[in-house]
């Protein structure tokens, strides 16, 4: 199936439309790296505030590749999905031993770095070195399906392979990160998840998918998998040193942040009270906590629990009294516990 050149219309729409932004305004390749970590999972809008703070503080990659990991998980604190983070800083880290302080030209070497996938790479390839790879995300593969009326089931590796090649056979050469930068904006803006804009595309005259009425209907992506709910039951028990907070695993889900004393099981409060006496804390628990839900990826958190004081004890490994400035500024606790812990 083979589509008229889209990247004329494209390229006039995207100089006339972009949003202006900070990576675009200044789009060294770390900044671009950095902000297609951080788009990952989160939307601009909220990325934004990030990207400056995260700029202002770790300005190059040496910066990052030095900086303290608690300080790191702090920066990121709030946007989930910590693991980027940690392999933002594993890649800046092989970046200074390896290439000299300069992110690579080179999509395969680029590819190595830890948590830099075909996308990212593409992405760094062609917006800031002009190399003539494709950077294919779900925006990207949503207005692929659309425009060649396609079925096939977007989350497989074949569909992901022949999308990409539609992308490459309609690149043009000479402007692969415009391009590729388009392909995205009009995915964030105009054939956005659900009923696109269609009226306002400039790639509606050779839309196969908009002429056969079906835009709305596609991507076809196979239906999301059961989650499991799992209760956790959670303390903020305060003293005069402040919030008693508890460090969670190094591996595992929100690996190394800190949320307060909790448990992932339903817990009465009497066993609640007995739990933290195991700590060496004699709370006095004063009043539940409303019922939060947290969704992660294949999991749901039914967090419950209860408000309490106690005296400033001492605490074991792991644990801490966190006075509130410490709250804003050290401890990092992710957003599972919003509900209960503001920022
Ligand atoms: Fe998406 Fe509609 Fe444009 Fe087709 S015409 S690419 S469906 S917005």
């Amino acid at each position: 199936m083979t589509l008229p050149d889209i990247a004329p219309p494209l390229l006039r729409w995207y100089e006339q439309n972009k949003r202006t932004l900070p990576f675009r305004t200044v789009s060294t390749p770390y900044r671009v790296w950095v902000s297609e970590i951080m788009l990952q999972q989160t939307r601009v809008s909220a990325a934004l505030p990030y990207f400056e703070r995260f700029m202002a503080e770790l300005p190059t990659v040496a910066d990052l590749a030095a900086c303290d990991p608690e300080r790191l998980h702090k920066l990121w604190e709030g946007l989930g999905y910590y693991s980027r983070v940690r392999n933002l800083q594993k890649a800046a880290q092989i970046v200074m031993e390896q290439h000299g302080g300069a992110l690579p030209a080179d999509y395969d070497a680029l590819l190595k770095l830890p948590g830099v996938g075909a996308y990212t790479a593409g992405a760094i390839a062609s917006i800031s070195f002009g190399l003539p790879v494709p950077a294919v995300d779900g925006n990207v593969l949503r207005v692929f399906a659309r425009l060649y009326n396609d079925d096939a089931d977007v989350m497989t590796p074949a569909a992901k392979r022949l999308f990409t090649q539609r992308v490459l056979d309609q690149m043009p050469k000479a402007t692969p990160g415009p391009y590729n930068e388009a392909l995205m904006e009009l995915g964030a803006l105009v054939c956005i998840p659900g009923t696109p804009h269609c009226e306002a595309c400039p790639l509606a005259d050779r839309c196969l998918g908009c002429a056969a009425g079906r835009a709305g209907e596609l991507p076809v992506k196979p239906a999301p998998k059961a989650k499991t709910t799992v209760p956790v039951t959670v303390v903020l028990v305060e003293s005069d040193a402040g919030l008693l907070l508890q460090r969670r695993p190094a591996k595992g889900l929100l690996a190394g942040l800190w949320q307060p004393a909790a448990w992932e099981k339903a817990l009465t409060k009497d066993e609640l009270t007995a739990a933290l006496a195991k700590l060496g804390v004699q709370a006095t628990l004063t009043e539940p906590l409303p019922p939060a839900k947290h969704v992660f990826t294949h999991r749901v958190w039914q967090l419950s629990g209860w408000r309490g004081r106690a005296g400033a004890c001492a605490l074991p490994d792991g644990f801490v009294w966190a006075a509130p400035e410490q709250l804003a500024e050290v401890y990092p606790v992710p957003n599972a516990f919003g509900a209960y812990v503001k920022r």
